[in-house]
This record gives C-alpha cells, structure tokens and sequence, in this order.
C-alpha cells in the first residue's frame, strides 16, 4: 500500500490508477475482459501463485476493481480491501469468513435487516449461534461472551433509529477476549468515521450509498488487515462468488471522486433540516445524533467527524392515513428505500411490512429521510408544507 501521500484529494484524484498502463489516458479504461491471457507456462504458473494481486480471472482479480480496492483501503486507513456485487455480500463474507459450526456472534440490536437475516435465517442453519444486544453500552456485548464467541458484529450508529455504540469500548473489550470485530459504517463514509482507527479488525460499507453516490450502482466493500482481506478471498469471496463488475468498479471510482463534496453537503443540509424539524410542532421526535438533544451526541462527537445526512422522524400523527397524507405530499423527496445518493428520499415505516423483514415493532409514524444534494431551502419548505397538509 502507498501511505507516503494518502491524503484525501490523493486518494480520490490519484492513488492506485497506474495510468500509464491504461494508455496514459487520464480516466483509466474499464478492463472489461473475464480472463487473462499469458506469453507463457512460466508466466501463466506464477500468476495462479499470485492470483491475489494479478490478473488471472476476474471472479478474484480484476484491474479495474484492484484501483477501487486500493483507494477504499486507504480510506478506511486498511492494509487492504476486497470489492463486493453489494454491500450484504460484503458484510456476509466478512462475517462467514471469521466463524465456524459451533461459534457465537454478538451483534448490535436492529442492525440492518439483511444482515439480522444472516445470523437469524443462514448462520443459524449452520450451527452459528447469535446473541443482539443494546449497544447504548458497551459492557453489554461482554456480558453475551459466552467461550464460543469469535465475533462482535457493530453499525455505528445504525440507519433507522440511528443508535451509537462506543467502538473503542467494544473493540478493547474484544482483544482481551480474543474476539474480532466487524463495522458497518455505510452510514459515515469513510470520511466521518473510521473504525479501523478506533481498534475495530474490519470494516463493511454498503458502497451503493455514499461511496457510489449516484443511485446508479450495487456494490459493497470490506477492508481490513491484509491477512483477512486475503483469507476472505481465498475462501468467501471466491466460492460464494459476488465479485462486482468491472463497469460498476469504474462507476464507483467515478462516484468517488466527487465523496468529499457530496457527504460533506449532505451532512450540512441534514444539519438544517434537523434543526427544521426537531422545532416543528407536528414532529415528536428527531433520530439524528448531531443534535443536541440526541441521547449519545457526545459519543457522537467524539467518535465521528461530522454526522451523515440520513436521519428518522416520529410524527405527531394520529393514524397512518395522517403519515400517508404527509408523505404523499412531499414533492421533492422521492418514497423509496435506500439512501446516499444526490436525491433526497423518504422511506415510511408504515410501508414496508414485508419479506424484507423490516422491524414491525418501530412506531407507525416513523419515516427515514435521507437529505441529498438539493438546495436545503427547498426540502425544507417541502417539509412544511407536507406537514401542514398532515
Ligand atoms: C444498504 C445497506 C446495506 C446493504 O447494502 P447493499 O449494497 O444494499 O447490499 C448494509 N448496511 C447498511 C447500513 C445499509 O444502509
């Protein structure tokens, strides 16, 4: 890994592009190819020695994806990192690939939904227990150890009622018990946070939100030590198979170069429209750890640079009739799941009770918003007059 300029505007302008392999042009070509071809035996047979770091097939090893590997590597100051098909793919290699039958997880409660379905539905099928725990206390996941737990899985804060869990804590309280440790961070970027830096052994971000940025790409990452990132590929990565595409890799680098921009205006308009709506009398409550009023805003202020722009409201609504009439008002922020990228979005909890497995215990008149890239005075005068209309 190049550390010696790893700086921000190096990492998403520069690192890793090797352009005088890609023609010199200045944006490096797509290698769209599956395979790779050899001059020789020789060279053919110390290729398959390597086939971690050269290109052999692109299941494993892509050129265009090995850029964007090394600049998520260096964002999340990691010795390496390994490119996903999506974010849950990433998070389930990660995880698959640190426990065996007979192991004990303990996750965050209410971490995203598909990776509570891979401890509850799959990991379960395979003798790998799981224990959820409140994670406002970090002696709550040294209370589940049992002798069998390998691995703390944490989301810090998690994206629907945006609860922190002190890293730190938790990471120390993991290497005195031999435990690893696993991060979600999609909802910080790596610019806002990096658990790698707080102790914590891997990090997952669903690279289809802020990383991508641009709601045209699935895609997922995981960086960590060098050591895990190899064995990850090697077993997980390579026979469950979900290696993105080269044309999505070089959509994401392309969605990278704009990241500090983006997350950084994203975030500030999220700090106004939180402001907006924790004053408004129809909202009962903001869940959005940059305000004040937020049960952990010193841990917040302490463990994260800035707060991300995705946020949940409690309505003062008497029905879901009212929560509807306040969502179908809305003209700016589009209803639908997801997050991250340049349009604002609205995500109902009243409307999603289905397979997803999505937590029907959350109230009826919470919505997620996610503030994206418009001009903040626009969603919030969207926002009050929804709320009028409520
Ligand atoms: C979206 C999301 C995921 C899953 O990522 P996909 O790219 O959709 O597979 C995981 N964790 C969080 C916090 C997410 O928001």
């Amino acid at each position: 890994m190049d550390h010696k300029r790893d700086d921000l505007s190096h990492i998403l302008t520069h690192l890793g592009e090797d352009r005088e392999r890609g023609f010199d042009a200045v944006v490096p070509p797509i290698v769209q190819s599956g395979n790779f071809t050899y001059a020789t035996v020789a060279e053919m047979r110390r290729t398959v020695q390597h086939e971690f770091d050269r290109p052999l097939y692109t299941r494993g090893y892509n050129p265009t994806v090995a850029m964007v590997r090394r600049k998520v590597a260096a964002l999340e100051h990691a010795e390496d990192a390994l490119l996903f098909s999506s974010g849950s793919a990433a998070i389930a290699a990660g995880v698959i690939g640190m426990v065996k039958a007979g192991d004990h997880i303990v996750c965050v409660h209410k971490p995203y939904s598909w990776t509570r379905k891979l401890l509850v539905e799959l990991l379960a099928r395979f003798d790998v227990g799981h224990t959820f725990v409140d994670g406002t206390d970090a002696e709550n996941y040294r209370r589940a150890i049992r002798p069998n737990t390998t691995l703390f899985i944490t989301e810090s804060p998690n994206s629907l009622t945006f609860e922190l869990q002190d890293l730190a804590a938790i990471a120390a309280i993991a290497k005195e018990n031999g435990i690893l440790t696993l991060c979600d961070n999609s909802f910080n970027s790596p610019l806002f946070q990096n658990p790698i830096d707080l102790g914590i052994d891997m990090v997952a971000h669903s690279a289809t939100k802020y990383l991508n940025g641009h709601s045209d790409v699935v895609a997922g990452v995981l960086a960590g030590s060098a050591k895990h990132m190899r064995q990850v590929m090697a077993r997980e990565l390579m026979t469950l198979g979900a290696a993105p595409s080269p044309h999505d890799a070089w959509l994401l680098m392309r969605g990278l170069r704009t990241l500090e921009l983006r997350v950084n205006r994203s975030a500030d308009s999220a700090a106004q429209v939180a402001r907006f709506l924790e004053a408004h009398p129809r909202v009962k409550r903001v869940h959005w750890p940059g305000l004040e009023s937020h049960p952990q805003h010193a841990l917040a202020k302490r463990q994260m640079k800035r707060v991300a722009g995705l946020m949940t409201i409690e309505l003062d609504a008497p029905d879901e009739e009212a929560v509807e009439r306040f969502c179908d008002s809305l003209r700016t922020f589009l209803i639908a799941v997801s997050w991250g990228g340049y349009e604002s979005l609205q995500w109902p909890v009243c409307a999603l009770k289905g397979p997803s497995g999505y937590y029907t215990d959350l109230p009826f008149t919470m919505v997620r918003l996610y503030i994206g890239l418009e001009d903040p005075a626009m969603l919030i005068a969207d926002l009050e007059n929804a709320l009028a209309r409520m």
